[in-house]
């Protein structure tokens, strides 16, 4: 049976974007483009998930941008992304690539015995030596003032949800309640009818 859906059971979605919103993407050049693939030797005009070698749909994040509900100061730049499937990039989560590619996780490269691992490995250090990326200070970048409103917003949210769920789970107890007394009267009433 399916529980009823809490409006609370949002809050890390909301958390992701509370912290997604601030994070920039650097639109990368056509040469920085060029310069990616071919450390990871793929071909431009045939994407490959990086991590396992299918159809990659999207580019994903080698180091996370958000862990335990924290920025963790990557940004969305190329020098953090590299082509992916959706297996992957849903396998992976909020795991940094290393820890997560030879991992018991489900559908991980290792899991699915990606044949090729130990090159694909392999590149992808090399991918990350190409360009250190530091991780950036994002509050300093802001100023603690401007990062503290967004910090206060996002508490604010997260309150709301708390007591919109309790408003609305009083308002589930009501229709349950009603529901299932008009079916024990209607239950009755056939009763009464049938003597
Ligand atoms: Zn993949």
């Amino acid at each position: 049976m399916p529980t009823p859906m809490k409006i609370s059971g949002r809050s890390s979605s909301i958390t992701n974007a509370f912290f997604n919103s601030i994070i920039p993407v650097i639109e990368p050049t056509e040469e920085e483009i060029a310069a990616a693939l071919d450390i990871l030797q793929m071909n431009p005009a045939d994407l490959r998930c990086s991590y396992c070698g299918d159809t990659a749909t999207e580019w994903d994040h080698l180091r996370p941008l958000i862990i335990k509900q924290r920025p963790t100061g990557y940004i969305s730049e190329i020098h953090n992304l590299v082509p992916a499937c959706g297996k992957c990039n849903q396998s992976k989560g909020n795991k940094y690539w290393k820890d997560w590619i030879t991992s018991g996780a489900r559908l991980s490269p290792q899991k699915r015995g990606i044949p090729d691992l130990d090159e694909r490995i392999e590149r992808l250090i090399k991918y990350e030596n190409w360009k250190r990326v530091n991780p950036i200070d994002l509050e300093s970048y802001i100023g603690s003032e401007l990062w503290s409103k967004h910090i206060e917003n996002w508490q604010n949210i997260l309150t709301m949800m708390k007591v919109a769920q309790e408003h609305a789970a009083k308002l589930n107890k009501i229709v349950r309640d009603i529901y299932k007394k008009k079916l024990t009267s209607e239950a009755n009433t056939e009763k009464e009818l049938s003597f």
